[in-house]
């Protein structure tokens, strides 16, 4: 098979299937070989590797994670492109293609059954539409995976590893940092794609902790305590708390709380560390 990076290729296979790029999926293909090579070398795949590809597209990221994983599962909603596939990587016996929504589909049976004894990753340049879905689905369900290498809009990737008290520190990055440590790969300009997108991109490498960073006596609550923070980021932290329906405290004894953790009644949400967060979660309720 040609190189799929090539817009050339690309263009003689859509004009051959009458295939029509459906903005609503997010469909832009990857056109450059660099980024492909970035994607690849940061998923650190070997033959023990079993790894979940979502919207593999027209194949051209499922190709060369088969050239180095044990198995890849590529997950594509789109109908259009199911026979597309079976002509780009049809000849890989280590490529299964499965014709359905990422976001719908029991992932965890499919790391179970497919995958026995296997190291799992996830690899993708994800629809922008599904990012922040697909990302949590993955993380909270406690999937098997090891590490999860995606495309996704710059904003996003600079939310995910934004540090306290930065601006785009919010509910995303506690979340995210909870889960994993996450890593910068490379910026991916509009014209590395086809079409191009509006946005600039970012890989983004999510290692997945065995334990999560902060222990908490419940999620629930500690998810929570963070998005009642988040959710009213001009309000100071006791104000966002008490105006919150999630908790049965009284204004004052949440300042009493506050001022146990060493924590000002002025300060916001988006000043507090995850450990801060994992304390007042223990303490509110
Ligand atoms: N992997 C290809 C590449 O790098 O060129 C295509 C990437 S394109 C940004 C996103 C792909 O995800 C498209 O093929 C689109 O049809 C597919 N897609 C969109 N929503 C999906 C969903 N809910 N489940 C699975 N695939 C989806």
């Amino acid at each position: 098979m040609d190189k799929l990076t090539s817009p050339k290729v690309i263009k003689e296979i859509i004009h051959k299937y009458g295939f029509r790029f459906n903005k609503n999926l997010g469909q832009n293909f990857l056109i450059d070989s660099n980024v492909l090579e970035k994607i690849i070398d940061a998923a650190e795949i070997n033959e023990g590797t079993g790894v979940i590809e979502i919207g593999p597209g027209i194949g051209v990221l499922t190709q060369a994670l088969a050239e180095k994983a044990g198995k890849v599962i590529a997950i594509e909603v789109d109908a259009h492109l199911i026979p597309i596939l079976k002509e780009t990587v049809g000849e890989y016996g280590n490529i299964k293609i499965i014709h359905d929504d990422a976001l719908k589909i029991n992932l965890k049976q499919i790391i179970n059954s497919e995958f026995p004894n296997m190291n799992v990753k996830i690899a993708a340049n994800l629809p922008y539409y599904i990012t922040t879905p697909i990302i949590m689905e993955l993380l909270e369900k406690r999937l098997n995976i090891d590490s999860i290498v995606v495309m996704i809009q710059k904003e996003v990737a600079e939310r995910m590893v934004a540090e306290p008290g930065e601006k785009e520190y919010g509910a995303l990055s506690v979340v995210v940092q909870y889960f994993t440590r996450p890593q910068l790969i490379t910026t991916v300009p509009p014209h590395c794609f086809m079409p191009q997108p509006k946005v600039d991109s970012t890989v983004i490498k999510l290692n997945v902790r065995k334990q999560p960073a902060v222990a908490v006596a419940s999620e629930e609550q500690f998810f929570k305590v963070v998005k009642a923070a988040f959710g009213q980021r001009r309000k100071t932290l006791v104000n966002a708390l008490s105006n919150s329906t999630s908790f049965k405290m009284s204004k004052d004894e949440i300042k009493q709380i506050l001022k146990k953790l060493n924590i000002q009644e002025t300060q916001r949400g988006e000043t507090l560390s995850i450990m801060q967060f994992a304390e007042l979660a223990n303490a509110i309720s």
